[in-house]
């Protein structure tokens, strides 16, 4: 039986190509997905010819391999009854436990991708396939938007560089603004698909959080639906019983999201993000990371 290796569901560049790389060296593994690639992501497996992996919802009974998280709302309903082989990931530990002991790698690196390449040469010393590296690059690349993450480390900085010398990619930096362009372009979204695109669902303190991202490389491309997109929140908060529903909308040039949310208690949140919200938005400078500069402090403060 083979293990299914996989990430979060909403499935970004990290979570896809991390399976992926850690499925090819894994002895019988298949890389899944918990659901359809981003933009983004469709555009990186094109680029580097990597199919594009298998989509599945139940796991129980069969043994896996989690990247990318280790929360159980980001994980398959089922995920508790599987056999859970390997756990390798970048955030903070999750609700996940396991019956029997297991192979972990959490390290506080700015990508999943970081931390598999460093697999590769310590724990299994094989080289990294080419396409595969190209493909890391570029979810490293992501994950750290460009470097200017706060969550980017010299591991990330020394991954890409081995990785792009791999896979015989002279340019990072155009390709990370080919790939940012394309992760930006949203022209053709819904405000629906926008809130999706890059949604995750948080437990703090028994307060149910949703906190979505889009990163533009120009704040402005989001004016035309900005008043649909707050329409989709409010929406979503009534519907799933949200405490709050939080957007990051980031540009990446400028280094600062406009944050728009719908909480029960937008001073408190602003207070927390270290900004003010009114009328539920406001610009807050240097927010760029959802897992360190706004899931973390609201989990210590709310
Ligand atoms: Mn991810
Ligand atoms: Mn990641």
């Amino acid at each position: 039986m083979a293990t299914l290796v996989f990430g979060h569901t909403s499935p970004d560049t990290d979570t896809i190509v991390s399976a992926i790389a850690l499925a090819s060296f894994l002895d019988d593994a298949e890389a899944c997905a918990l659901g359809e690639p981003n933009k983004e992501t469709a555009y990186v497996l094109e680029k580097f010819s990597l199919d594009t992996p298998r989509i599945i919802e139940k796991v129980a009974g069969q043994k896996v391999a989690i990247v990318d998280t280790t929360e159980l709302s980001q994980l398959p309903s089922d995920i508790e009854q599987a056999e859970i082989e390997r756990v390798v990931d970048h955030h903070r530990l999750g609700g996940l436990t396991t019956a029997a002991p297991v192979n972990v790698d959490v390290r506080p690196w700015g990508c999943t991708s970081t931390v598999v390449w460093s697999l590769f040469i310590d724990i299994f010393g094989r080289a990294v396939p080419k396409n595969i590296a190209g493909a890391m690059v570029c979810a490293i690349l992501s994950d750290t938007v460009l470097f200017k993450s706060p969550t980017t480390t010299k591991y990330d900085r020394r991954a890409v560089e081995e990785l792009a010398s791999t896979a015989g990619i002279e340019d990072v930096e155009g390709l990370g603004m080919e790939m940012l362009k394309v992760k930006s372009s949203i022209a053709d979204d819904s405000a629906a698909d926008l809130v999706k695109r890059d949604y995750k669902d948080f437990d703090f303190n028994g307060k149910k959080v949703g906190i979505g991202q889009v990163e533009l490389v120009e704040l402005a491309m989001i004016d035309p639906k900005l008043d649909d997109l707050k329409a989709e929140l409010q929406k979503l908060k009534t519907d799933g019983e949200y405490w709050g529903v939080i957007m990051l909308i980031t540009d990446i040039m400028k280094e600062g999201s406009l944050v728009v949310a719908y909480t029960d208690d937008d001073a408190e949140v602003g207070r927390i993000l270290g900004g003010e919200l009114v009328n539920g938005q406001g610009w807050i400078d240097g927010i760029m990371s959802r897992k360190k500069q706004v899931a973390a402090p609201l989990a210590a403060e709310l």
